[in-house]
């Protein structure tokens, strides 16, 4: 017996019945970038695989476990793209942006992949809508693109959520205070979980977000970074919460949200549902001003966010909000017998052309097993067109809704459609 094919683990499709929520989400997505000024960029779904490994950090879960990685056939390491942030900074610098008016700010609807656990409901193939504002360090921008997010999620009727905000510093104060973390650990270290053990070891300032509950406790009486921020950072910082209130946008200030990389400064934010908690995290972002360096390219500043379109689409399907359905299907023309198909597929042809959404019975069937199959279809007219039809140039047209049956020339059945 053939071998039966289904999607690789983690992966899925998006059946027509979806597609609804995703033209919505796609949309809105799209409308609020350009509102705020963002302008759409594509790269590639696969890079050389050193751009992640330096843009996404060794480090990192995912450089270490979860990119799709491999040679092609020249011998070069590529990968999928794990995230989106990497590779617009990379664009950025190949096209010479930095010779544009600052800040170049970027938007993108992309497929990210990461070899994700599949007991943790995760997708190995997910759909990220991010920005990215690059070439300036403006705090007005990081409170924009806060803003920006929100009001996306607003616009889909995503209406009960949060920004937890927090501010992680930049080289000048963060090494201090990762010092004075390290010395409050110490002291704990037989209370916390083997993960904060090791992060103690090698990356302090993600102790803060461990979700271990045995941790909670330590979390809470560790010193908060914001009150060891250097008098830049604390005053980029009271912009961005100035700037926030002044947009209308609610914030929690949220000491133990923080990015583990060096290359991450100052902003970090996610925006959570109010039922949720940070596991139920929608969407996230920071700004980045250390990155272009880890690239390469010279010190630029820049900030951004991405959000997975799926989860938007669980959150939305939650709150039965609804989404306006596919288009509706006007017209379908049955027809039996070589001349009234040839004339059938002509008229067709011609209602599309009109603008008119219309398809063809299925000719291998009869003319009653093409009204059932119409039936299905669900469209609001059905044409009949047979011998006598064509003799007398009229057409039967039913009104699905009420089966009221009429005899209508094709410009009459046209006036009817545009009504
Ligand atoms: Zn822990
Ligand atoms: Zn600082």
């Amino acid at each position: 017996m053939a071998r039966k094919f289904t999607t690789p683990r983690g992966t899925v499709d998006i059946l027509p019945e979806e597609q609804p929520y995703w033209r919505q989400v796609l949309r809105v997505a799209e409308q609020t970038a350009l509102a705020f000024g963002y302008r759409r960029i594509d790269t590639p779904v696969f890079e050389q695989a050193d751009l992640f490994v330096h843009g996404t950090g060794e480090a990192t879960d995912i450089v270490q476990r979860e990119m799709y990685i491999f040679q092609d056939r020249s011998g070069e390491m590529l990968a999928l793209r794990p995230e989106g942030t990497p590779n617009v900074c990379r664009a950025y610098l190949q096209h010479g942006m930095a010779s544009r008016p600052q800040p170049v700010k970027l938007y993108y609807v992309a497929p990210a992949f990461r070899y994700e656990r599949p007991q943790a409901g995760r997708l190995r193939q997910h759909t990220q809508f991010g920005c990215e504002a690059i070439g300036s360090s403006d705090p007005a921008l990081d409170a924009e693109a806060i803003e920006l997010l929100w009001r996306m999620y607003e616009a889909l009727g995503l209406d009960d959520l949060y920004v937890l905000l927090n501010s992680i510093g930049d080289q000048s104060c963060r090494p201090a205070y990762v010092a004075r973390l390290r010395v409050y650990y110490e002291l704990h270290l037989a209370e916390v979980c083997d993960d904060c053990r090791r992060r103690y070891d090698q990356n302090p300032l993600r102790l803060l977000d461990c979700k271990n509950g045995q941790c909670q406790p330590v979390i809470a009486g560790a010193p908060a970074i914001t009150d060891a921020l250097c008098e830049p950072c604390a005053a980029h910082f009271a912009s961005v919460q100035a700037y926030l209130d002044a947009a209308g946008v609610a914030w929690q200030l949220t000491p133990r949200l923080v990015r583990g990389l060096d290359y991450y400064t100052r902003t970090v934010f996610e925006i959570v549902p109010g039922d949720a908690g940070s596991q139920g995290t929608i969407g996230s972002g920071g700004r980045y001003d250390g990155l272009m360096e880890v690239l390469g390219g010279p010190p630029t500043p820049g900030i951004g966010f991405a959000t997975g379109i799926e989860r938007i689409i669980l959150n939305l399907r939650k709150r039965v909000v609804e989404v306006g359905p596919d288009p509706l299907l006007r017209v379908v023309v049955a027809a039996v017998g070589e001349g009234p198909r040839v004339a059938a597929v002509a008229l067709v042809s011609r209602l599309r052309r009109a603008g008119v959404q219309a398809v063809v019975g299925d000719g291998t069937r009869s003319l009653k097993a093409q009204l059932r199959q119409a039936e299905g279809l669900a469209p609001q007219y059905v044409v009949i067109v047979g011998d006598e039809e064509l003799r007398r140039g009229r057409l039967q047209v039913r009104e699905r809704a009420t089966w009221n049956e009429e005899r209508l020339t094709e410009g009459e059945l046209l006036a009817r459609l545009s009504d």
